[in-house]
């Protein structure tokens, strides 16, 4: 592990200020993902920026939202009283990821920044686009078994591995920024890019702009939501595929959906064509098994990831199912 400084503002512009002018500086939260890291060598800033004594930690109401500090930690998150009312969905795939362990250590914020699972983006003995730009992707030839079937590229073919932000992206929410440049909100189906020939930069967050919060606007979708994770363990492993399913329910036809996946995509990958396909449609399994069908359109998988392509509709069909009452 490389050394380096350590600091512990306790007013965010002090943070984002350090940040802002040491291109070698990194803000850390709960470290689960950023230490790792740094063991292996895979990043070695040079200055870490402990934002753990900034005010992000409320969870509240607010302008017709629930709004969740960057520092509430993704287990408090799980639990939150308004956020099992307003978002089960939310709590679900939060409760999914990881550890207890981990959940309690572990903040909203670093849970949307955190990096792939790919292999070989730890391995810092093998090429990687994403860890060091030009050196090739040793996964598109290599053991490819959790890695993408939507919107790769020849650069990169990794998966965002957040259960949290799978269903972030179903909800509508936003993202809370705040920058030397000043405030600014950020769609979260905008927040992740997808890896085109620039596969090191994964967020659309400026060099030191800090999420302060994440807002989850009011919906109809609390009676009808399911989070499924398909994983090799029943715990404390990543998403092969998971789905995010909400849907708003009157007389048995669906008047709004929400669909999302994760474990296919380098982002968590709205589905929306076959959110319009649900919409209007008896509650059913037939109508599921066709949204399923547009979810899958341009799907294309690799050697060893071949089973994501029946995985995923399935998984599809069977969150949704749950979803609406029908498992
Ligand atoms: C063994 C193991 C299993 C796991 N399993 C799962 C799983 O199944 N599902 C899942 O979703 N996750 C899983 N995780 C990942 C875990 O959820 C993340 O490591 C965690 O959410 C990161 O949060 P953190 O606060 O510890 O971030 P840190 O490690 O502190 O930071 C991660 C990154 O976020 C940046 N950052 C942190 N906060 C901010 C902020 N407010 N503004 C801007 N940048 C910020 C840091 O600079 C850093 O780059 C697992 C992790 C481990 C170690
Ligand atoms: S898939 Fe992405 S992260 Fe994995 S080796 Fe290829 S470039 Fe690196």
């Amino acid at each position: 592990m490389n050394q380096f400084q350590y600091v512990r503002p306790t007013k965010n512009k002090a943070a984002i200020d350090t940040v802002t002018k040491d291109p070698n500086a990194t803000f850390i939260a709960g470290g689960t993902n950023l230490l790792d890291l740094m063991k292996r060598g895979v990043v070695m800033p040079e200055k870490l920026v402990d934002i753990n004594k900034l005010p992000l930690r409320k969870i509240e109401k607010e302008s017709g939202a629930v709004r969740i500090g960057a520092l509430a930690l993704n287990g408090v998150v799980a639990e939150d009283k308004l956020v099992l009312e307003k978002h089960p969905l939310l709590a679900q795939a939060l409760d999914a990821g990881a550890s207890a362990q981990l959940r309690n250590m572990a903040t909203v914020g670093g849970n949307m920044m955190q990096r792939t699972r790919c292999p070989y983006f730890y391995d810092t003995a093998l090429p990687c686009n994403k860890r060091e730009p030009g050196t090739g992707c040793s996964a598109i030839e290599g053991y490819n078994r959790m890695h993408a079937i939507f919107g790769f590229s020849d650069k990169c073919i990794a998966t965002h591995p957040s259960d949290m932000g799978v269903a972030l992206a179903a909800l509508d929410a936003t993202v809370l920024v705040s920058g030397p440049k000043g405030d600014r909100k950020i769609p979260f189906v905008d927040f992740h890019r997808l890896p085109g020939d620039t596969p090191q930069i994964e967020t659309n967050l400026q060099k030191g702009e800090l999420i302060v919060a994440v807002d989850v606007p009011e919906n109809n979708f609390a009676k009808h939501a399911h989070y499924l994770k398909v994983r090799d363990r029943a715990s404390y492993a990543f998403a092969l595929v998971s789905v995010a399913a909400a849907l708003d329910i009157e007389n048995n036809t669906i008047k709004d959906a929400r669909l999302a996946m994760g474990g296919v995509a380098h982002k968590p990958w709205r589905l929306t064509e076959a959110e319009k396909a649900l919409v209007g449609k008896p509650v059913s399994e037939h109508t599921f098994r066709q949204a399923a069908e547009v979810a899958m359109r341009g799907a294309r998988a690799f050697e060893h990831n071949q089973y994501k392509l029946k995985l995923a509709p399935n998984s599809i069909v069977q969150a949704l199912k749950t979803a609406a009452g029908l498992a």
